[in-house]
């Protein structure tokens, strides 16, 4: 594809240009069925194939065992901050503070229950991610929340804590799908689709059985787990589209070798920018380094003009939404699974050339 530039937006963030084209290929008539897939009934038995077809490939690529079921459900992450307490939290749960979008989830379980934050991380600047020995875990928690990708300072949980019978709840929104996961460590993980994993309109929530409880009674229906299950996501219209560009996701990921090769493809990416910051005093990487994201990687140079200078001619190369979030300035390259080598590759030229004129 002509003039596509690399797209370094923490979300929503680049497709692959394989992906791209199919959809592109399908627009005006899906399938010889004289539609677009916007314009097919979320009831029809061509779009229920797409559906379940997404369904499918997540189960398989991620192994998700059948003791868990697969919701597509509407409102984003956000409105999982909402619906895991209103579904689970009956007495008190235990929040893990590595970053802003778990201080959010905090925030909104706190309308529902007793929230217990066993660690906030607001004195390093959410720079690293705890040990086991630092949480001070609830011997009597309805569940554990943390999230796993810190999408704002580039941290990542490496090792995921051990919270015995109470369950471990994870947003996975900016590192779903980027690393292989044990499902099984896990009661349920929830993620917006637009980072890694398709476009805005979905939050994928993935849920031990057990779990799927009775919700409090003031639950709107359209959040509540057992009715989700019980009407197969559809309760009203899905986002019948972003479903159906998730299926298209995933199945670019089966066909590029599965989810081992999108870690190795991640992890040769994201050693690209870190060994090169590690070998160098113009910029200063934000994370500590065995907090380190693959997925985020934020760094600053010495001052804010020249973080604004570094945005600014990057993009006039075509690398492009370079600048950090507004918690934490400076510099952040995402550099999610859709991300080609070639761009984190032209990216790190270009970050010593531009350290060696200003340096
Ligand atoms: N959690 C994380 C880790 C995120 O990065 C984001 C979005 N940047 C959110 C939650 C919020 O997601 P959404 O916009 O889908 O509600």
């Amino acid at each position: 594809m002509k003039n596509r530039v690399y797209n370094f937006a923490a979300g929503p963030s680049m497709l692959a240009d394989e992906v791209l084209s199919e959809l592109h290929e399908e627009f005006f008539n899906y399938h010889d069925s004289g539609m677009a897939v916007m314009e097919m009934s979320h009831r029809s038995k061509g779009y229920l194939e797409i559906f379940e077809d997404a369904k499918a490939r997540l189960k398989r690529i991620m192994e998700v065992p059948d003791d868990y079921e697969i919701f597509f459900m509407h409102g984003g992450a956000t409105a999982q901050f909402a619906a895991v307490p209103m579904n689970l939290l009956k007495k008190k749960a235990d929040y893990i503070i590595t970053g802003n979008f778990s201080r959010k989830a905090a925030q909104e379980a706190s309308k529902f229950g007793e929230v217990n934050i066993v660690y906030d991380g607001k004195e390093n600047d959410y720079s690293r991610i705890p040990s086991s020995e630092e949480l001070n875990l609830s011997e009597d928690a309805d569940y554990v929340h943390l999230c796993s990708n810190n999408t704002i300072y580039g941290t990542e949980w490496k090792k995921y804590p051990d919270t015995g019978a109470t369950p471990l709840i994870a947003d996975m929104s900016s590192d779903i799908l980027s690393r292989r996961i044990d499902m099984s460590d896990f009661g349920l993980i929830y993620a917006g689709a637009q980072k890694n994993i398709g476009i805005a309109g979905i939050a994928v929530v993935i849920i031990r059985k057990d779990l799927i409880i009775e919700a409090d009674p003031k639950t709107p229906q359209i959040m509540d787990y057992a009715l989700t299950l019980k009407n197969d996501s559809m309760l009203n219209t899905p986002s019948t589209y972003a479903i159906y560009v998730l299926g298209k996701v995933l199945k670019w990921i089966e066909e590029i070798g599965g989810i081992k090769e999108i870690e190795r493809r991640n992890i040769e990416k994201a050693g690209l920018l870190y060994d090169y910051l590690d070998s160098q005093s113009f910029y200063q990487p934000h994370a500590e380094k065995d907090s380190r994201s693959l997925m985020n990687v934020t760094f600053r140079t010495a001052n804010e003009e020249l973080d604004a200078k570094f945005v600014s001619e990057a993009a006039k190369l075509g690398l492009c939404n370079l600048k950090g979030h507004r918690l934490v300035k400076g510099i952040r390259a995402s550099i999610y699974n859709a991300m080609p080598i070639e761009g984190v590759k032209k990216l790190v030229e270009f970050m010593d050339e531009f350290a060696r004129e200003n340096g």
